[in-house]
């Protein structure tokens, strides 16, 4: 469903992503592992063009999504995107900040995108909250309802970035509780996460970035009991 081919992307002087490449059947689960500023964000972003490669090519679905004329709206309809910080419109409910895209982007109308937003609220356990305001929610609340809202589009693939690391520690389980069930209903997930419970439970491979390079990818058995590189080790010992 999803491959990456040898993606270059730099800052100005600095490289951030160097020859990466892995790839996604439908319904696999990959988490994106490594250090601060070893380019996992670039890397997601890159997926649904909020960030521009240098050089490499990246397919969904057998598509070219880097070429320079593919219609970059009709890429984000189908990718899903959840932010550590949420994202959520402060001025309107959840019902609203859910309904939304159905209504503008897929041109639902509003009974049906009202119904579908519900549904999806209902889904990751947020059916009281429906006419509360971000502001209203807890971290782990707002959280849930930018999933809804990404799962509203019914999306091919769903990226998170880092989704749990902005949540008191109590509000954590909440959130992936949401994703394992996503997993159980067969999304696709690319995830960058250092919840390394979620990463060997739910995850088909890792891919662990390193200095913007993949350094190692395999089953998180492999890379939790018997990881190739020195570095890998290191980085799983630091975590877990
Ligand atoms: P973290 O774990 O801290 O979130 P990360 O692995 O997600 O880190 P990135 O955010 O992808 O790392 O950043 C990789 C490198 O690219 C960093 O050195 C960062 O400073 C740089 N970078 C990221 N975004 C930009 C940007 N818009 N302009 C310039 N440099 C950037
Ligand atoms: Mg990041």
């Amino acid at each position: 469903l999803l491959r990456v081919e040898s993606v270059d992307k730099s800052y100005g002087d600095e490289r951030v992503l160097t020859d990466v490449s892995f790839e996604m059947d439908r319904g696999d689960v990959t988490v994106l592992i490594g250090p601060s500023g070893s380019g996992k964000s670039t890397m997601l972003r890159c997926v649904n063009r909020l960030t521009e490669i240098d050089d490499g090519a990246i397919y969904l679905d057998g598509d070219c999504v880097t070429d320079a004329d593919t219609n970059v709206n009709d890429l984000r309809r189908q990718v899903g995107m959840v932010f550590q910080d949420f994202n959520l419109f402060s001025h309107l409910t959840a019902l609203e900040n859910v309904s939304l895209g159905p209504r503008r982007v897929l041109g639902k109308e509003k009974a049906e995108a009202t119904q579908l937003a519900r549904e999806q609220l209902e889904q990751v356990g947020l059916g009281k909250q429906l006419d509360s305001y971000p502001a209203e929610l807890s971290g782990g609340q707002q959280q849930r309802v930018g999933i809804a809202r990404a799962l509203a589009m019914d999306p091919k693939l769903m990226l998170f970035d880092e989704p749990t690391s902005a949540l008191d520690p109590e509000l954590i389980g909440d959130v992936l509780e949401v994703m394992r069930d996503l997993v159980d209903q067969g999304m696709t997930m690319l995830v960058v996460t250092h919840e390394m419970g979620f990463a060997r439970e739910a995850a088909d491979e890792l891919v662990f970035l390193d200095g913007g390079k993949v350094a190692e990818r395999g089953p998180p058995e492999q890379l939790f009991e018997n990881p190739q590189h020195d570095r890998t080790a290191q980085f799983l010992r630091r975590l877990t």
